[in-house]
């Protein structure tokens, strides 16, 4: 109380710099919270929506893939049916099935463009309808009246569905492992049915589904650059993987199967370190159930992921952007809102403050001293009052000059200030007139302050100009007593008792009200 504005005036300043710094740190905070949340959900979609495309995917390519061993299951069946009711017909020969083979229609429905083989028992192949060798349409009419006729293209003997199928007539169509045809050296999966009347040496029809046509199936659906699509037998035999991998085509993996037909068909699986290429993915299997075969397609994890950060930089980039422009308008605010506190810091320390002594001035004293009364009033404490007034202090000016007079003064608030409490008020009443308001002080403590304060200041030598100067005070003293209806009584009494040391001499304190007490 005693000298403090400087320290108030830093300190609400600074006030007002922590609770701006703190608004924006508040509204920062917020922004980025949202922008987490927005941040996770968009997440959550963007795997919510791969998820639901790559059903989507699955199931058409389900359908698809399921279409094409149909028709190729069809045709086979549709050839064996036919053989059975024309026990008289071969094979090779029949015009029938020659113009429906080779009129090409069956494979460009299919859309795999598959080839047609006869296998004999011996595990001859030959051609029925394919490109290799380039066939010459009136020459296979002609003149390949039976096998014998024929030139195998090569033997099949140890092919796993030869041996799986040697002997068997009549049963389903067999979809084996893919291999690389010997004759063609394009990839292909072999679907083979074992004739339910075997005749003229014929055992078996093959239909070669081509690998390269069927990928390019494939290849337009998946989801680029990284998502795959993938045939497997239900034994686990890869038979076709879009895009293409090396190494990979009828190799077996039945771990994996084993481990997605534990899920529904079409549901979503996450599978950590795949086996193909140690890679993260979210996969969808779907078994063709009327066929031993499994669709599954997935996505690598890093597309997800691409696509998200895609979408989330742009909000992303927002709040950088909104959050630079926050700190820059804030900084400017803050710089304002620092310059205002001070003024107003200033302009209360001005109305407070006596500028010349830096000590509280008469008006800050008034009010601080009805507070004082008040509260010592209520709970019963006792207060005191010192007045000052400098001795011949014109005499001062007059020898010394006003400045020296100044210089006085301030010298002696500081001498003051430092033989008081912090509790306490000191204040410039007016001129060279000074009070002190000493809360849970009795008058005797007053008494030995002041004579204290009386005794400092008369030995003060102030050097100035090369001199020595002296001067001294009287102290009037008066307390609160429990008749005090306002402060001012207390006031005027102190006034009387400054009166009275004045009268008795200067330099001392004043006793009347002592007596009085
Ligand atoms: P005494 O009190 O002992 O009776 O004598 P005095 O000379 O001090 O008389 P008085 O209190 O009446 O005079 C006060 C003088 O203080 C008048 C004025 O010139 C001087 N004074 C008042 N304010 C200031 C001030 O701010 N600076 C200076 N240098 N002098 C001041
Ligand atoms: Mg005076
Ligand atoms: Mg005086």
């Amino acid at each position: 109380m005693l000298n403090s504005a400087k320290g108030n005036n830093e300190s609400a300043g600074l006030k007002v710099w922590r609770h701006a710094k703190l608004s924006i740190a508040l509204f920062l905070l917020s922004l980025w919270g949202i922008v987490l949340v927005w941040g996770i959900n968009m997440y959550r979609n963007h795997v919510e929506n791969t998820s639901q495309m790559l059903k989507q995917m699955n199931s058409a390519i389900e359908d698809q893939t399921r279409s094409q061993f149909r028709l190729v299951q069809t045709f086979l069946m549709a050839i064996d049916g036919w053989l059975m009711q024309n026990p008289e017909s071969t094979v090779i020969n029949e015009a029938f099935f020659n113009s429906f083979a080779y009129s090409g229609k069956f494979r460009k429905e299919t859309g795999l463009f598959v080839d047609f083989y006869a296998i004999d028992s011996q595990g001859n192949i030959y051609n029925l309808a394919s490109d290799y060798p380039k066939p010459n349409k009136k020459e296979a009419l002609s003149h390949t009246k039976t096998l014998s006729h024929k030139i195998a293209l090569g033997n099949v003997r140890d092919r796993e569905y030869f041996k799986a199928l040697s002997g068997n007539h009549g049963s389903n169509i067999y979809i084996s492992a893919p291999l690389k045809g010997r004759v063609s050296e394009d990839w292909v999966i072999p679907v083979v049915l074992p004739l339910s009347m075997p005749r003229h040496g014929v055992e078996m029809l093959l239909v070669a589904i081509k690998l390269d046509i069927l990928n390019g199936l494939y290849e337009q659906q998946r989801i680029k650059p990284s998502g795959s699509v993938v045939l497997f037998k239900d034994d686990g035999t890869l038979l076709t993987r879009s895009p293409s991998k090396e190494g990979v085509l009828g190799k077996s993996y039945p771990q994996d199967i084993e481990y997605f037909s534990q899920h529904e068909k079409h549901s979503t699986i996450w599978m950590f370190d795949s086996t193909f290429d140690g890679r993260t993915k979210l996969i969808s299997y779907a078994p063709l159930e009327e066929f031993p075969v499994s669709v599954v397609v997935s996505v690598d994890y890093h597309d997800i992921l691409k696509s998200f950060w895609k979408n989330f930089a742009v909000l992303l980039g927002l709040a950088v952007v909104a959050s630079v422009a926050i700190l820059l308008a804030g900084k400017q605010q803050m710089r304002l809102l620092a310059e205002q506190a001070t003024l107003n810091i200033e302009v209360s320390r001005m109305a407070t403050i006596d500028p010349l002594t830096g000590v509280l001035n008469r008006r800050r004293f008034i009010e601080l001293m009805d507070h004082e009364f008040a509260r010592s009033r209520r709970y019963n404490n006792p207060l005191s009052l010192l007045m000052f007034d400098l001795d011949h202090f014109k005499t001062i000016n007059d020898t010394y000059g006003h400045q020296t007079g100044d210089e006085i003064l301030i010298v002696f608030a500081n001498v003051v200030i430092k033989n008081l409490r912090n509790v306490d008020f000191f204040a410039r009443f007016g001129g060279e007139e000074f009070v002190v308001l000493l809360p849970q002080t009795p008058i005797e403590a007053a008494k030995h302050l002041a004579e204290r304060i009386c005794k400092i200041i008369n030995q003060l030598r102030v050097p100035i100009r090369g001199k020595e100067l002296s001067f001294s005070t009287s102290i009037g003293i008066a307390a609160l007593q429990a008749a005090d209806l306002k402060p001012e009584e207390i006031l005027h009494r102190a006034d009387r008792s400054l009166y009275d040391a004045k009268n008795n001499g200067r330099n001392q304190v004043g006793t009347i009200e002592l007596e009085q007490q």
